[in-house]
């Protein structure tokens, strides 16, 4: 289980909110393997907000000679239709439903792309201590591809799984099912981070013991108040306790 420390309370400013930078400090002696969620976890969710918020309807109001509001509540629209399924998290999906070039589109806006804080020292720590570093994502390869070409963190990952490999999102138990037998490992002792609350409990409903969700996915965005799980401000956090990691 994940403890919170009974150490006095690290006030820490941060963008526009004072966290509760309280230590978190994960059972580190019964873990071994470290699922790790890519956008709005070890990426700025920033870069995808105004992708899908104000670039996209941007450029395919521009193609398709329409208003850009009109766009924008079109693409809402589509998007709130699917959510959870494969498809929202699909490039070809959308180059089909928008005609438009999704993956070139990104590219544009490619300088948005960035890590959280302590993402790096936070997986160098966890390689230095012999854990199984995988990154499970409901990102298309194209874009998985798009965000390691402009960040650094892909050296740093054992293993690169994306759910459209298997063919269900992270949502779904046959998600885990499938990843249980590419990648046998054990539930009990396997740490989960993810900034989605629904795929945290799908988590949660497969097994997964230790599960950390994080506060301010989007850099731009003030931080969640609450959330149903242990939550992390940054991974800072975790840092600061270096001998248990
Ligand atoms: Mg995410």
């Amino acid at each position: 289980m994940l403890v919170a420390s009974p150490q006095p309370t690290i006030k820490v400013h941060y963008q526009k909110i004072c966290f509760n930078m309280s230590p978190i400090i994960p059972d580190w002696n019964n873990i071994d393997t470290v699922l790790l969620d890519m956008d709005g976890t070890l990426l700025d969710l920033h870069f995808d907000s105004f992708f899908w918020l104000h670039h996209l309807p941007k450029r395919y109001s521009e193609q398709h000679g329409v208003d850009v509001d009109e766009a924008r509540l079109d693409i809402r629209q589509r998007m709130a239709s699917i959510q959870g399924t494969l498809d929202w998290y699909c490039t070809d999906f959308w180059s089909g439903q928008l005609n438009v070039d999704i993956v070139e589109l990104k590219r544009e806006v490619l300088h948005l792309v960035g890590e959280r804080p302590q993402v790096l020292d936070f997986l160098k720590a966890l390689g230095n201590q012999g854990k199984q570093r995988i990154l499970i994502t409901n990102a298309h390869r194209d874009s998985v591809d798009i965000k390691f070409s402009v960040t650094t963190i892909e050296p740093h990952l054992d293993l690169v799984i994306s759910s459209h490999d298997y063919g269900y999102p992270k949502e779904n138990q046959l998600f885990w099912q499938q990843l249980q037998e590419n990648m046998p490992f054990d539930p009990a002792r396997t740490l989960f981070i993810d900034d989605s609350e629904p795929v945290l409990r799908s988590a949660e409903k497969y097994g997964i013991a230790h599960l950390l969700c994080i506060d301010q996915p989007d850099s731009q965005q003030q931080a969640r108040l609450s959330s149903g799980f242990q939550s992390l401000a940054d991974f800072q956090q975790i840092l600061n306790f270096k001998d248990s990691l």
